[in-house]
């Protein structure tokens, strides 16, 4: 069994659910969930107005994860980065098993469905990140790097085939319709 804990912050219920249910598409997958209610200050750069994800990161490992969750994932609604990059989508810290995933941008120019599927793709690319996963020049496959709202609208949720193959190995063994044909 892998112990997934999402740690939400200012998400909506649908929306949550929405990603655990996905999640659970992964054999053996268990989902908690535990909402937050603020994010300590000093991890946010008042000059840019944005969090640092990395320290999101490691103040979640320290903080929010317990012993037997195999991986957390938080989904935060804010904007964040980690230098050298101006913004930030998700960020994984495969060392801590940690990654976290911000709506601030993927919101922008989408109805909650467009929302939905940004954050899926997002969601499962950083947790290709803590499975060891590296980018992909497989413009369509959900590994593939992106840089701006484009390259997420224009990949898609599914791992190429060696992806897939890997992410299985690891033990984190999606449906088919996972895999890209
Ligand atoms: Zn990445
Ligand atoms: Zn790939």
């Amino acid at each position: 069994m892998i112990k997934i804990m999402l740690v939400i912050y200012g998400v909506e219920k649908q929306t949550v659910d929405f990603v655990a249910s996905f999640l659970k598409d992964a054999r053996n997958v268990e989902v908690q969930e535990r909402e937050i209610k603020e994010i300590p200050y000093d991890l946010f750069n008042d000059k840019r107005g944005q969090y640092r994800g990395d320290f999101i990161n490691q103040w979640i490992y320290k903080n929010l994860k317990k012993k037997g969750t195999d991986i957390v994932i938080g989904i935060l609604d804010v904007d964040a980065y980690v230098p050298p990059l101006n913004f930030i989508f998700g960020v994984a810290s495969p060392k801590l098993k940690v990654c976290t995933v911000y709506l601030a941008r993927l919101k922008i120019g989408v109805d909650i469905y467009g929302l939905l599927s940004r954050l899926k793709k997002e969601v499962l690319h950083e947790l290709g990140h803590l499975f060891g996963l590296h980018h992909c020049l497989n413009k369509l496959c959900v590994m593939a790097f992106s840089n701006s709202i484009y390259d997420v609208d224009r990949k898609t949720y599914k791992f190429c085939g060696s992806h897939y193959s890997r992410l299985a190995m690891g033990g984190l063994e999606f449906k088919s319709k996972y895999k890209l044909i």
